[in-house]
């Protein structure tokens, strides 16, 4: 992945940190699940017939998720390892920009929405408006969404990402979003303070 990055940002150290708090204080949280299977004879659990992993970056000091990396592996030397690694088309929008507040509604298919009611419906709401990056990227919050006569839903959210311009954060809701998005107000909002390396926790 080296040099695939602008020269001017493209150091390691101007990603590899907390979009937010520009700490490099980071840890993974890995989920594993996997099947093995069992060998008749020998009572031997191997060859993962399948296997799943879900890597999630997390910042140590403000805790939050960091959506603009990702864990990957390969064989190095007949070793696996792992390295973290910017998500390209991310990290340096989320890095270098500034939080965004819209006010917008998407229209989305009603059988885009798993569930609109009970503890699950906020994420499936979500999700139906912007995908993985309305309940991984974006902080969304659905305030209420309402049933249109031919089945469609219109969900009404806050949301708020990190972009460098309000052009660049409308247009990443546009992409994001998996129906028709109408935005009422897009403000910008004070990046919250940076951590500085050194200083006691
Ligand atoms: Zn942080």
């Amino acid at each position: 992945m080296e040099g695939s990055a602008p020269d001017s940002v493209g150091t390691q150290s101007s990603w590899l940190r907390c979009y937010r708090c520009w700490s490099q204080n980071l840890e993974v949280q890995l989920h594993y699940e996997g099947i093995l299977k069992v060998d008749p004879d020998t009572g031997e659990a191997v060859d993962p017939v399948e296997e799943v992993q879900e890597a999630v970056v997390q910042c140590l000091d403000c805790l939050h998720d960091q959506p603009h990396l990702a864990l990957t592996f390969y064989e190095e030397n007949g070793r696996r390892v792992s390295r973290i690694e910017a998500v390209e088309d991310r990290w340096e929008r989320m890095v270098t920009g500034t939080p965004w507040v819209a006010s917008c509604t998407v229209t989305v298919d009603g059988d885009q929405v798993e569930t609109c009611s009970g503890p699950e419906a906020a994420d499936s709401l979500a999700f139906a408006a912007f995908g993985d990056h309305g309940t991984r990227e974006f902080f969304t919050h659905v305030r209420f969404h309402k049933h249109e006569d031919d089945g469609a839903i219109v969900v009404h959210m806050l949301v708020e990402l990190y972009a460098r311009s309000a052009e660049e954060a409308s247009e990443v809701l546009e992409s994001a979003a998996r129906g028709s998005l109408a935005i009422t107000s897009l403000a910008e909002e004070s990046r919250p303070p940076a951590s500085s390396p050194g200083e006691p926790h």
